[in-house]
């Protein structure tokens, strides 16, 4: 999932400004799910929009706002400007599909997974080169601070990453996870990492 983080409410009134009617839209895909921008909180930025002066046209979501044929099925009617609440790819599509002002209401964080409830963590960085078949499952690229690929840099102390020294060194974690399977980690099966694949913006065609 994408991780996002609903701005300051009133960072958000700071930026319509120059607006009375507002639409926000919600998504319910990643911001819905870290709690940051879905439904619920969109009607929550709204009511304060709304306690400060600001008209609301509507609030609304459509599930994944990424999905561009949804975004094409909206009518946006008597708005000056759309709030979104939706990631930086979602709310990109809004703002190529309509010719209302669009600004968004959250920052988009990363690729992650919400492990403990209300703690959400990266996991990928969506590196174009997917390797984790070989490191047990688990990302060090994402995970490690250094984004090493072929293994610990040496600085971990007593199985603790030397950077954020509160978690585990992810290749700790990694070598574990492949002496269970009664595995160890074969560098040998690497190949160096392809920065081409990673190179922005990225596209793909599903040729299925
Ligand atoms: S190896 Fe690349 S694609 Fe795979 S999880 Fe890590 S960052 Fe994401
Ligand atoms: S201690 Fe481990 S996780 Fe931390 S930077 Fe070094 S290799 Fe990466």
């Amino acid at each position: 999932m994408v991780v996002v983080e609903l701005k300051p409410f009133n960072e958000i009134l700071k930026t319509i400004s120059p607006f009375k009617r507002v639409t926000v839209v919600g998504c319910e895909i990643g911001s819905g799910r870290c709690m940051q921008g879905g439904l619920k909180e969109a009607k929550e930025v709204a009511q304060f929009l709304e306690n400060n002066g600001k008209e609301i046209v509507e609030v609304l979501t459509i599930g994944g706002t990424c999905l561009i044929e949804k975004v094409r099925k909206l009518e946006f009617k008597e708005t000056d400007v759309i709030v979104s609440l939706a990631c930086g790819a979602g709310t990109q599509v809004i703002a190529e599909e309509t010719e209302i002002p669009v600004v968004t209401g959250v920052s988009t964080l990363f690729i992650g997974a919400d492990c403990h409830k209300e703690w959400f963590y990266e996991y990928c960085i969506a590196c174009g080169d997917c390797i984790i078949s070989e490191t047990a499952g688990i990302c060090p690229i994402a995970r490690c601070p250094k984004s090493l690929k072929n293994g610990p840099c040496g600085g971990a102390i007593n199985g603790m990453c030397e950077v954020n020294n509160d978690t585990e060194c992810v290749w700790f974690t990694i070598d574990r996870k492949l002496r269970s399977f009664g595995k160890t980690f074969k560098i040998e099966n690497l190949s160096f990492r392809d920065f081409s694949k990673s190179n922005h913006p990225r596209r793909f065609e599903n040729e299925l």
